[in-house]
């Protein structure tokens, strides 16, 4: 099978609410993929750089980063930093990055930048790109969802939960219909979850009478172990396997694979009309 017909599948990990688990849904998420045999590619989208920080990748080697490929500055290639997981590589977020949603405005073709820097080069043979988006719905954001297959949405199980998640699911068909139709919402996940809150119970039932399948089985529970694992530069499900934290997000990863086929399909079957490595859309 030729590269350039076997593209990556993209997903923005999204949600314009800080501190629900996006940096550690893409981590660990990649790290279960990267695990059973796959090629990942993260792409830290947020200047607080936390999925670089949690790979332990060092400021100093941050020099090419997502900013240099949105401004043509550096290849995919270039950007990538091989992690300590097999098979996994990270684009970081550089220290330009926080200046990026200014300087984007002004740009042409300002939506389509990270598209186009992937459509560009050819020689990427990554199976999955996650991209670790910024906590907001702004320019970097819409570079993901436009450049993406599909969103997976992160979801803290707290009062105002279902309030933000309509306002995203409104943005996700309005670049749907402006910018790229090929965009689904692939899967909202509970994160944090306390059984032993009756308030999470309330925003799962509620969610899930919402968004129906579209909300995966697996919940991710709080766990003291996912939180310290980035201080260490590790994943968690490298830092601690066993931890429920961990073996929460390698049953998600196992229910990513399993519901979604296009997501293995689009590995295996390569389709006439994908000249350029993109399908049709
Ligand atoms: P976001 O990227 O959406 O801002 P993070 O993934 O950085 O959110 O998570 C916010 C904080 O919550 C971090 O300190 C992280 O370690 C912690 N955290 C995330 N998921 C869990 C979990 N399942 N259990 C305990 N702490 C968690
Ligand atoms: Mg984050």
């Amino acid at each position: 099978m030729s590269k350039n017909i076997n593209r990556p599948y993209f997903i923005s990990v999204a949600n314009q609410k800080g501190g629900v688990g996006k940096t550690t849904t893409t981590v660990n998420l990649a790290t279960a993929l990267a695990a059973v045999g796959k090629r990942v590619l993260i792409v830290d989208l947020d200047p607080q750089g936390n999925a670089s920080t949690g790979f332990g990748v060092d400021r100093v080697n941050r020099t090419n980063g997502s900013y240099e490929i949105l401004f043509d500055e550096c290849s995919i290639l270039e950007a990538s930093v091989e992690t300590k997981v097999p098979n996994l590589y990270i684009i970081p977020s550089s220290i330009h990055l926080s200046g990026a949603e200014i300087e984007l405005v002004d740009t042409v073709n300002r939506e389509f930048r990270l598209k186009n820097a992937f459509t560009k080069d050819k020689n990427i043979d990554f199976e999955y790109v996650i991209f670790d988006c910024p906590p907001s719905l702004n320019l970097l954001t819409l570079n993901a969802l436009v450049c993406s297959d599909g969103v997976i949405v992160p979801l803290q199980c707290e009062f105002y939960a279902l309030e933000g998640l309509t306002h995203l699911t409104r943005t996700i068909e309005r670049i749907k219909t402006s910018f790229n139709p090929c965009l689904s919402l692939d899967g909202i996940v509970l994160t944090m979850f306390d059984k032993r809150n009756k308030l999470s119970a309330q925003v799962e039932d509620d969610v899930r009478a919402h968004f129906g399948d579209k909300v995966y089985k697996t919940k991710i529970p709080r766990n003291v172990r996912i939180s310290e694992a980035p201080s260490y530069g590790l994943p968690a499900i490298v830092y601690d396997m066993k931890c429920p934290g961990s073996e929460a997000y390698i049953k998600l990863a196992k229910e990513i694979l399993n519901k979604d086929a296009k997501w293995e399909k689009h590995n295996i079957t390569p389709t006439n009309n994908d000249k350029d490595g993109r399908e049709a859309a």
